[in-house]
């Protein structure tokens, strides 16, 4: 197998300023310099000719093109606009009346400038190497997807069960169709080569050329957050109903084994409550910086955490975030609990409203202004006010993320303890193999 290439939206506006930093081939000339895209809804229009799509191939490797204007950090508070650096070639295509441009680059020219972008420069390099072949893993299962998708003319889209006192929701990324992965937040942040790689990054991706991570013939979905909180979350509790053997329930540990059923209440309150051992309960701040990337800004409470909220606080959230109106809240009870202690169901009881929702992600979009750090969590509640109502509801919790898969700061640990990329990989993706694809 040849190294597959990649193809990534960028942007999507009515029109298109791009720089071709050197000679580009399109349909039968060569260009470069200064060129602007338009569209009527319908047709790209360039150098006052129509097109259905626009391809532009680099004459060689030294060329690169530059795109004006690419938004970064879509509706974060830190949205602004930048131009862009990209090598590879360039397609414009038209998208929802929209001109999409498409950067088509080699997979392991996307995850240097990826990884270089979400890791921190400090980073081991087996840490490096394990998240390099996590993403190459996650990268490719994505395009095999993709094309499985455009084969069926299937469309995928968030899943939502509902009944009457019960909504479970769970949130995957929705898959595109012109291309292969978008460029924001949404699936992985890609910057083309605007700013330099990291040396350290450069050397990992070398080193696991090609290397994935199987499930006998099968590429591993290989999830990844920040912390367990001590045991591993299992697929099924955070998305749709499928059991990967490969993401199953182990102490993130020397003994892999040694864990309480966290599905059992007691127990989760227990082991949410005390501070067991585990890779990723640490508080070394050298080894939180490789993970952390704005670590000094961070808060590092994230193996066990807490939250108060005052009953109005916490009315007022749960209308503002849910978009329902529960009245006053008289209580959040745990319905069900997966193998990390993460709930995903959750009953909240209100003066208006009562209802069970789901699954972890759902679960923390409710309770937070932003994202709870995790669904394991406790509910204490404090004392009744006047109108015999929780005067206050304090969340104590257990880990950061949705716990399946890798965990970065247990995997950061590992690192420095020694633990080679194989086995840290291995650690956390139960009897999976890696193998070299290309
Ligand atoms: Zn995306
Ligand atoms: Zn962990």
């Amino acid at each position: 197998m040849e190294e597959p290439k990649i193809k990534v939206g960028i942007m999507s506006a009515a029109e298109v300023k791009f720089i071709l930093d050197g000679d580009f081939h399109v349909s039968d000339t060569t260009v470069s310099g200064s060129q602007v895209a338009t569209t009527d809804g319908k047709s790209i229009i360039w150098n006052n000719k129509e097109y259905t799509e626009l391809f532009f191939e680099p004459t060689n490797d030294e060329v690169s093109f530059w795109l004006e204007d690419v938004t970064i950090g879509v509706n974060f508070h830190w949205e602004r606009k930048e131009n862009q650096r990209f090598k590879g070639a360039l397609k414009l295509i038209v998208e929802n009346g929209k001109i999409t441009p498409i950067n088509i680059l080699g997979v392991e020219d996307y995850l240097l400038s990826v990884i270089s972008s979400e890791m921190s420069a400090t980073a081991s390099l087996e840490l490096l190497k394990a998240h390099a072949v996590i993403s190459r893993s996650w990268l490719l299962a994505q395009i095999d997807k993709n094309k499985r998708i455009v084969d069926a003319g299937e469309q995928y889209s968030a899943v939502e069960k509902t009944s009457d006192d019960e909504m479970i929701k769970w949130y995957d990324r929705e898959d595109h169709i012109n291309f292969d992965v978008c460029a924001d937040d949404h699936c992985q942040r890609y910057q083309g080569i605007t700013r330099a790689s990291t040396p350290e990054v450069a050397k990992a991706i070398e080193a696991t050329r090609g290397q994935v991570l199987m499930d006998g013939e099968n590429l591993c979905d290989a999830r990844f957050s920040k912390c367990c909180g001590g045991v591993y979350e299992e697929f099924e509790n955070c998305w749709e109903p499928i059991h990967y053997d490969y993401l199953a329930a182990r102490r993130d540990g020397e003994n892999e084994t040694d864990f309480p059923d966290l599905t059992i209440e007691e127990n989760a309150r227990e082991w949410i409550l005390t501070r067991p051992e585990a890779h990723c309960n640490t508080s070394d701040a050298e080894i939180l910086s490789q993970v952390l990337n704005n670590y000094d800004q961070e808060t590092t409470d994230f193996y066990r955490w807490e939250v108060t909220y005052t009953q109005e606080e916490i009315s007022k959230l749960v209308k503002e975030r849910s978009g329902m109106d529960y009245g006053n809240i008289v209580d959040l009870e745990p319905i069900a609990r997966g193998t990390s202690g993460r709930l995903y169901k959750l009953k909240i009881v209100g003066t208006n409203k009562t209802l069970t929702i789901g699954k972890e992600l759902e679960i923390r979009r409710t309770l937070s202004p932003s994202h709870l750090y995790s669904s394991a969590f406790v509910v204490e509640k404090g004392e009744n006010d006047a109108n015999g109502l929780p005067s206050t509801f304090t969340l104590k919790g257990a880990g950061w993320g949705h716990g399946v898969g890798l965990c970065q700061i247990g995997a950061a640990v590992m690192g420095a303890k020694g633990y080679n990329y194989k086995e840290i990989l291995l650690h956390y993706f139960v009897d999976a193999e890696i193998k070299e694809l290309y």
